[in-house]
């Protein structure tokens, strides 16, 4: 069965490279760490910054846990997932302006869901927990993580940000 035997090996051929690339993505952040373990460890200076007990202070248990230790709510927990009034979204932790309205959509997944962030408002990364890929969401302002942003969202953009809710506040009004 030869046209098999080449889509075997094609496969493997597939799995290799995305191997090869895994591991230059892993060996080029190890060299960060190497050159600035600062920066890898905090990410890039923020505009706001807290020390985390204060980070504690200012902000729920939940919205500690999301924004400050990368945790998931519960999906259909938020009351925004469903909440498509006019109006803009912003950080929990540092009430920069993140997402508006006019980008959000129904992704019935059960978060808060958009496909386009405010210009300069997030900023992503790699997430290699779970044992998988994502690109992690965060503010640009406070560092705060906020999700995570796929591929498979609606046009105009095909890209879908799975936002947690209790990361975010709204404000019903011009979007
Ligand atoms: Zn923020």
């Amino acid at each position: 069965m030869p046209s098999r035997r080449r889509f075997l090996l094609s496969a493997a051929a597939g799995v290799a490279a995305v191997t090869a690339a895994r591991r230059r993505v892993l060996s080029l952040a190890a060299a960060a760490t190497a050159a600035n373990p600062a920066a890898a460890s905090k990410g890039p200076p923020y505009a706001v910054t807290h020390t985390d007990a204060e980070w504690r202070r200012l902000l729920t248990p939940e919205q500690y846990a999301v924004l400050r230790q990368a945790a998931t709510e519960r999906p259909y927990s938020s009351p925004l997932d469903e909440d498509y009034r006019a109006g803009l979204f912003a950080c929990a932790g540092c009430g920069q302006h993140l997402f508006s309205s006019r980008t959000k959509f129904d992704s019935h997944t059960g978060w808060p869901s958009f496909w386009a962030p405010l210009p300069d408002a997030v900023a992503t990364g790699p997430d290699w927990s779970l044992a998988m890929f994502r690109t992690e969401v965060h503010c640009r302002r406070c560092g705060g993580h906020l999700g995570h942003v796929f591929d498979d969202g609606p046009p105009p953009t095909g890209l879908r940000y799975c936002i947690n809710g209790v990361a975010l506040t709204f404000a019903p009004g011009p979007a």
